[in-house]
């Protein structure tokens, strides 16, 4: 799709880019309106404009088109756009080319193409190539006008919007019947007027179809001609008003090949009159003039107006409509008894028709070249967009894989963290056991160290324990280890480690405690599990104590080994003494904190 300019936005202007050629009176009105909308002097109100102009110029109202596209410019040349300066001498190179001046228009179209880059969009491309395309057909140069439509076309299509297409597709097709390759010319028209009916293109709905009538007459095939004939006459109401003067010509043909004669005549005599003073189709004119004459026995008339246009008629005039009118004119001078010109005659209009299909056959090779590239160009975007769909397959089996793979991590993760607590806690009380304590107590020292604070380790052995299990058995122990535990972790903060040492010993480290800070935590903890009376079976267990042992860092140790032997001497002096109570450390030297 064309991406609209800088400026450009707006749905009354978005309407009138689309519809520039799909509906010039309908794009020119909503010109009119964004015109009306934008602030005057904005980028927006130039582009209005310039689609103005655009719509007068191909309407041939070329004053009022050139004052539009010159209030367009200064608009263009305020906003320093070159995009829109050089679709403004693309408008005026149409203009020339309207007032018969090819040579200007070609000036104009060679100083855009030799100048800056201009940053033509799709659909800018397809109006350059359509105009270039014009210009050279309407200066006898055949390939480059052939070349022109074509890349037209491209641009058309790549452009998206009917419009563009539909009148790239019928330019093509008139222009084959042009080059009588008429295999190609009524493929083309045949899909224009299929698609512009659809679209609404009224303008190339009659274009398509008056080309249809005369290369269907030039192919041989005047039932068909004469139908689509009746097509246009009988559909008024999809074509522009007015547009059935412009095709008078081929209607005209239509019924003179069908032998409708009279109404051949007052076409010709009608509105054909205005196609002819416009100077197009003049020969055309003529030799359907000869023709309807002669069925009429008029042959010297015939002739005459023959041999006159013959004379007068431009090279611009279509080498098909001159052979035509040879051909008329030799059978003109044949009936009158002239056989010396009728044989000049057949013989010009032989070399025409050689040169004819020699074109035709070069237009039809061009053609097959480019359906060729075109089915190119089209099986690269298959391929380009079936790699796109694999790309995006494989993207969403990647993310989804991610997905999987995230989900499966943070799973093993967790099984991870649920196994370590596992391997690092005691079932039974649910502390930390003496694993965890190896693995944490290192690192806990070492920050001691570093932050210069202290740190206590203290050991607890439950005293008497074995009698207790004895007494009311192993399941009453649990029961009275299970709760002193939680005694324990009542009386410590969250920094401190509490492990089951093994058995009925535990160790807490302490860090930021001194030795006699933690004497008197573990004083409280005895006091209150002495004080205790565990329930066990509906029987009240006697009362418990313990024992501990008190050792801190840096006095008694750096190490945790020495720090826990320490302590246990400690609690074996606390047993010593009777059980029941704490014991610090005996000092040993080690350095005090400084
Ligand atoms: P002391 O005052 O000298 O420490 O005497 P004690 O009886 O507490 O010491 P001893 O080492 O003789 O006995 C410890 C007992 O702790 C022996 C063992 O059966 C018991 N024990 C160890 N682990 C558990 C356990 O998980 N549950 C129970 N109920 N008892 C345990
Ligand atoms: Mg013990
Ligand atoms: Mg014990």
């Amino acid at each position: 799709m064309t991406a609209l300019p800088d400026g450009a936005d707006g749905p009354a202007l978005q309407r009138a880019w689309e519809l520039a050629y799909l509906d010039p009176p309908q794009a020119r009105a909503f010109a009119v309106e964004a015109l009306e909308v934008s602030a005057a002097g904005s980028l927006a109100a130039a582009w209005a404009s310039w689609h103005i102009g655009l719509a007068d110029v191909r309407a041939s109202s070329l004053a009022t088109a050139r004052s539009s596209i010159q209030r367009a410019r200064a608009g263009f040349q305020c906003h320093g756009s070159p995009r829109g300066l050089a679709l403004c001498d693309e408008v005026d190179a149409i203009a020339a080319r309207r007032e018969g001046d090819t040579a200007a228009c070609r000036a104009l179209h060679d100083a855009i193409d030799q100048g800056p880059d201009p940053s033509y969009t799709d659909f800018d491309r397809f109006l350059a190539h359509n105009s270039r395309a014009i210009t050279a057909k309407l200066m006898g140069e055949p390939e480059r006008a052939l070349s022109h439509f074509y890349d037209a076309l491209q641009a058309a299509e790549a452009c998206g919007w009917d419009g563009p297409r539909i009148t790239a597709v019928g330019n093509l097709g008139g222009f084959h019947h042009d080059l009588f390759n008429l295999e190609d010319a009524r493929t083309l028209s045949e899909q224009a007027l299929t698609e512009a009916r659809e679209a609404g293109a009224r303008a190339m709905v009659t274009n398509s179809a008056a080309n249809l009538i005369v290369i269907h007459h030039a192919s041989g095939r005047p039932d068909d001609a004469m139908a689509m004939a009746k097509f246009l006459l009988e559909h008024p109401d999809e074509q522009l008003p007015g547009a059935l003067e412009r095709v008078a010509l081929p209607i005209a043909l239509a019924h003179l090949v069908n032998g409708a004669i009279d109404d051949a005549d007052a076409l010709l005599a009608g509105g054909a009159r205005a196609q002819v003073a416009d100077g197009d189709g003049r020969a055309f004119w003529a030799w359907l003039n000869a023709r309807c004459l002669m069925t009429r026995g008029a042959h010297a008339t015939a002739r005459q107006i023959a041999e006159q246009m013959l004379q007068t008629c431009a090279r611009t005039e279509l080498p098909y409509d001159q052979m035509e009118l040879l051909r008329a004119a030799a059978d003109a001078c044949e009936a009158v008894g002239d056989l010396a010109m009728a044989l000049a005659h057949t013989k010009r209009a032989q070399a025409l028709y050689q040169d004819l299909v020699g074109q035709g056959a070069r237009a039809r090779y061009r053609a097959l070249q480019a359906s060729h590239e075109f089915a190119r160009v089209e099986r690269q975007l298959d391929v380009a967009q079936r790699f796109r769909a694999e790309a995006e397959t494989d993207r969403r089996r990647l993310v989804d894989l991610n997905r999987a793979l995230e989900a499966k991590v943070a799973e093993t993760q967790l099984l991870h963290a649920q196994l370590r607590e596992q391997v690092l806690r005691d079932p039974l009380t649910g502390l930390h056991n003496r694993r965890y304590l190896f693995e944490v107590g290192p690192g806990l020292l070492e920050l001691a160290r570093r932050q210069r604070q202290p740190l206590c380790v203290t050991l607890l052995d439950l005293d008497h324990f074995k009698t207790l299990n004895d007494t009311f058995g192993h399941a009453a122990g649990d029961a009275v280890l299970t709760r002193f535990a939680e005694i324990l972790q009542m009386h410590l903060r969250r920094s401190d480690v509490l492990c089951r040492y093994g058995g009925e010993e535990f160790v807490v480290v302490m860090p930021d405690v001194d030795a006699d800070t933690a004497a008197q935590t573990m004083e409280r903890v005895l006091q209150e599990f002495h004080a205790e009376r565990v329930d066990f079976r509906r029987k009240r267990l006697p009362p418990c104590a313990f024992s501990a042992g008190v050792a801190a860092f840096p006095l008694h140790g750096d190490r945790l080994e020495h720090l826990l032997g320490r302590a246990d001497k400690a609690l074996y002096a606390a047993k010593e003494a009777g059980r029941a109570r704490v014991e610090h450390a005996r000092h040993s030297g080690f350095a005090t904190l400084t």
